[in-house]
């Protein structure tokens, strides 16, 4: 495969743990659907490729937030079932129907509009939003659900294939909060079937309580983080029932190499000063890949050990204090194993303060994607240069 990036700095995928995640999850998780949640570039891996690997490892249907994701993963041959989570314009219903995209519902002027905007010869897959405690988008009361049932009832081409909620404390240890939510789930699935609607799927569970709860499973579970090898919160890591393999590793390589004599500065403001006659490299990343400011004083690893980023990050660079002089071109690892050392992504993520879901995500779109399978590269993502 031809080189399509130009700079020493790139991200690489691994589509084996991928796939290793999403079959163990389909083997725990015999009898439901896996929907594998790939929103946001696949929580910044890379859309496509990893929608591939999960499909190919037994995922059945994708999940994105937004239409212009869903049509991404379409242009990219995809032609799995997807699903939009968020919310979706009326006036674009057409579109969604065109790509055979299922929307998410759940205001019954929405479903109003979207018969005025309606001109497709398709029909169009909605799945109904129950917001049984998140807060966030979806019904609450059975009034609302009643409303929405009488007028996708005059509107054939609405074809009501799901209906789902989503939790907000399925990865905390007290499950109060959670058994409220899936209480009241199965109350509002009760006022469907009071209505005679019975949707082929319905689906409640993320990463945490697909791993946790078996009785909340229904015939579909939406698996994101654990699909990347993640643990959905470091409280509940020793709860998963099979180790997850992290997919994500972030890397760089040396561009300048040089002795500081003690008492010289660092960096934008002189933050850090050196101590002795130090040996500083610079590395071709900064702020602007994602690899935020806040970031000064982590480690970083080099020929397998454990370095401190000195000085403000800068935008585009920064620089880290070596323990022995070190060749150009020595590569240097942020997230991922070195030897016997590795920086994972959450301690990136305890480091700043936030959750590793954020994390992956950050590392920003000038950054390229290096994707393996059995060892080798199989494809790269530059999505500066489209190639
Ligand atoms: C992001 C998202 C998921 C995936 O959650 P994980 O914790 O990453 O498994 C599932 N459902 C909805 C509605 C989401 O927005």
């Amino acid at each position: 495969m031809s080189r399509s990036f130009y700079r020493d700095t790139w991200v690489e995928v691994d589509l084996d743990a991928i796939s290793h995640n999403v079959q163990c999850a389909r083997k725990y998780i015999p009898d439901a659907e896996l929907i594998a949640v790939v929103k946001a570039n696949a929580y910044g891996h890379g859309d496509a490729p990893v929608a591939r690997a999960a499909l190919d490892a037994g995922a059945s249907r994708l999940a994105v937030a937004f239409l212009d994701e869903a049509i991404s993963l379409r242009e990219a041959g995809i032609d799995a079932p997807i699903l939009v989570l968020g919310a979706t314009r009326p006036e674009d219903v057409n579109l969604a129907a065109a790509h055979r995209i299922a929307l998410t519902v759940f205001q019954q002027d929405w479903i109003e509009q979207a018969k005025q905007f309606w001109s497709s010869e398709d029909v169009l897959q909605l799945h109904l939003k129950l917001d049984s405690g998140m807060g966030r988008v979806g019904i609450r009361t059975e009034e609302e659900l009643s409303a929405c049932i009488q007028s996708l009832q005059s509107a054939p081409y609405f074809d009501l294939e799901g209906v789902f909620t989503h939790f907000a404390t399925a990865d905390e240890l007290d499950t109060s909060y959670f058994v409220k939510q899936k209480e009241r789930f199965e109350n509002q699935i009760n006022w469907l079937t009071k209505h005679h609607i019975n949707p082929r799927l319905i689906h409640c569970s993320n990463s945490a309580a697909a791993l946790r709860f078996p009785e909340c499973r229904f015939n579909a579970v939406r698996i994101g983080i654990a699909m990347y090898g993640l643990t959905p919160s470091p409280e509940i890591r020793h709860l998963l029932p099979y180790p997850l393999q992290e997919a994500f590793s972030f890397h760089s390589k040396l561009v300048h190499v040089k002795r500081i004599e003690s008492g010289e500065s660092v960096s934008y403001g002189a933050t850090y000063t050196t101590e002795k006659d130090e040996w500083i490299g610079t590395v071709p990343v900064g702020y602007a890949d994602g690899w935020i400011r806040k970031l000064q004083g982590f480690e970083v690893l080099v020929d397998g050990v454990r370095v401190p980023i000195v000085g403000r990050v800068c935008m585009d660079q920064m620089m880290i204090r070596l323990p022995y002089d070190m060749p150009i071109g020595t590569q240097v690892t942020l997230i991922g194993r070195q030897k016997e050392e590795n920086v994972s992504v959450d301690d990136v993520a305890s480091y700043l303060d936030t959750i590793n879901y954020e994390v992956p995500c950050m590392v920003n779109f000038r950054v390229p994607r290096v994707f393996r399978q059995n060892g080798k590269i199989v494809e790269i993502e530059n999505l500066l240069t489209k190639q």
